[in-house]
């Protein structure tokens, strides 16, 4: 782990996302002693704040937001001494300047150009204005030492993620460039690839020949809340299957690396993602639901439909649920079909992989009392944190009956207190280790595979706008969807 002094350098440090996950998780992460010895944070923002009126603001979040309560006074105050407030306009180069003199002085302090991280936690439109000024001013200019992470969303389509790619190529260098997704810092989707890779009786099934088909669901119990105006110009598509749904995908489908090297597991995931079948505009109603939810009833509580939710257009033509179809055209996944889906407002909180593997190849147990169920593999990845096997067994008793069970590996039950993603990915970061980080071509390939669906979704004729109940699983389309192939969403239950 990386013991290189380090200034961490947070744009928006007032903002939303700093609150109530990078402040928590650099905390973390210096109570469990995995930040460098010597690290300063400097927090930029535009509002006002004296440096103990920061730091009083930081430590009410870590109280609220942080998964750790257990920690000393003496903690805290050497943390909170490591923070430092800067009154901040990304528009004004003068700034940048004020800022070089704080990154300057640690570098005296600690007798050497120390490493720098910078945060982009800020909208982005802004992307821009700090790229350039980063660069002008050289701030960042150390490719070896200066990292710049930047936060979803990476574009708004595929032509605007290209232009992104490129204002951040001209700015730094690819390897500096640290593209966040959350979902990836997850124990357990890191945990796919252990599954996978570190064992020697998964990887032979994981094929066209003994896997029938693959679900992804990540399911959201929560509306849009106080976001209604970003997410109408958003959407499921663009907001959860462009990055979240299509990186589990390439953990579930890729190859196996030579090693567990960064750019090697990021060449594996990028070829998925190019075999991936682009859906052409007249297919996408045959491969694709969308819905947006209406009125229902969540845990007891009456809950408005999308249409009603404020800053949302009362004719909005955006999607808060998408149920697809994916195929993957390898020698691996020839004929497999991957199904997704994501919402919001839906019965349960649920993010989750189903492997279903096909049917018993004998019809040895296909018998009046017997008929057996297809071996079924979950990888539940939030808030339930397991992996389950489902495989027929002789009940026990004098006949012979056979029964589904399950093989269970619980991560709470191993580590009830495991570290949030933020902290993984932060690490990483510090640590320059880019493996759980988006590359660009990544992000272009994955932006590809939903243009055409976006387009016709803006402009075309073939899908319609269907709706479920607030609080349900989804519109009877995305069941149709599977059940027109023999399957049904299986995560459900
Ligand atoms: P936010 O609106 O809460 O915060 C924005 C920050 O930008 C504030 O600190 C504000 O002071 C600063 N800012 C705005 N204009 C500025 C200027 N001219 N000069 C200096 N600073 C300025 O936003 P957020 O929710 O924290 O999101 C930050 C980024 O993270 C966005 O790109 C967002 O898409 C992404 N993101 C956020 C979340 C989340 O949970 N909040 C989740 C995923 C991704």
């Amino acid at each position: 782990r990386t013991t290189a002094p380090t200034s961490i350098v947070v744009f928006g440090g007032t903002g939303d996302l700093a609150k109530r996950k990078l402040f928590p998780a650099f905390f973390n992460l210096f109570i469990d002693e995995w930040m460098p010895k010597q690290f300063q944070i400097l927090a930029l923002g535009r509002k006002q704040y004296t440096q103990e009126g920061f730091r009083a603001y930081v430590l009410e979040n870590l109280k609220e937001f942080s998964r750790n309560n257990n920690y000393t006074e003496e903690q805290w105050m050497s943390f909170s001494e490591k923070i430092t407030f800067l009154n901040f306009d990304i528009t004004d180069e003068n700034s940048f300047l004020n800022l070089n003199d704080k990154l300057t002085a640690f570098d005296v302090a600690c007798n050497k150009r120390t490493n720098r991280l910078f945060y982009l936690s800020v909208a982005p439109s802004f992307i821009d204005k700090v790229s350039v000024n980063l660069h002008k001013t050289g701030l960042a200019s150390n490719i070896e030492k200066d990292r710049i992470i930047i936060e979803k969303p990476f574009g708004y389509d595929k032509a605007s993620a290209i232009a992104l790619n490129k204002l951040l190529n001209e700015n730094f260098k690819e390897e500096q460039i640290y593209r966040i997704d959350h979902y990836l810092g997850k124990e357990t989707v890191q945990n796919i690839l252990a599954f996978r890779f570190a064992n020697t009786v998964f990887e032979p099934l994981w094929s066209n020949r003994h896997i029938e088909s693959v679900q992804i669901t990540v399911a959201e119990q929560v509306g849009v809340e106080d976001r209604g105006g970003y997410y109408d110009h958003s959407g499921a598509l663009r907001d959860m299957i462009q990055n979240h749904l299509l990186q589990i995908l390439c953990m579930v489908a890729m190859d196996a690396p030579v090693e567990f090297e960064s750019a090697l597991i990021r060449d594996k995931k990028a070829e998925i993602l190019k075999a991936v079948r682009r859906i052409k505009p007249e297919d996408i109603n045959h491969y694709t639901v969308r819905a947006q939810y209406t009125e229902g009833v969540i845990k007891g509580d009456a809950k408005q439909g999308y249409r009603q939710e404020p800053g949302v257009d009362p004719n909005s033509n955006t999607e808060t649920f998408v149920a697809m179809k994916f195929y993957i055209d390898n020698p691996r996944w020839q004929g497999v079909p991957f199904y997704m889906r994501t919402g919001k407002s839906m019965e349960q909180k649920k993010s989750s992989v189903v492997v279903n593997f096909k049917d018993v190849p004998n019809k040895t147990f296909v018998n009046g009392r017997n008929n057996p169920v297809p071996n079924q593999l979950t990888i539940n990845i939030q808030p339930e944190m397991d992996i389950r096997l489902s495989f027929m067994a002789k009940k026990p008793g004098l006949d012979m009956t056979l029964n589904p069970v399950e093989m269970v590996f619980d991560y709470f039950e191993c580590a009830p207190d495991s570290p949030e993603a933020y902290e993984t990915l932060l690490i990483d970061a510090l640590d320059g280790d880019s493996t759980l980080f988006m590359r660009s071509d990544q992000v272009e390939e994955a932006w590809d595979i939903i243009a055409t669906i976006q387009e016709e979704w803006e402009n075309g004729t073939y899908s319609p706008m269907h709706t479920y109940a607030a609080g349900s699983w989804g519109p009877a389309a995305a069941d149709e969807l599977l059940s027109r192939q023999g399957h049904r969403w299986l995560s459900t239950t």
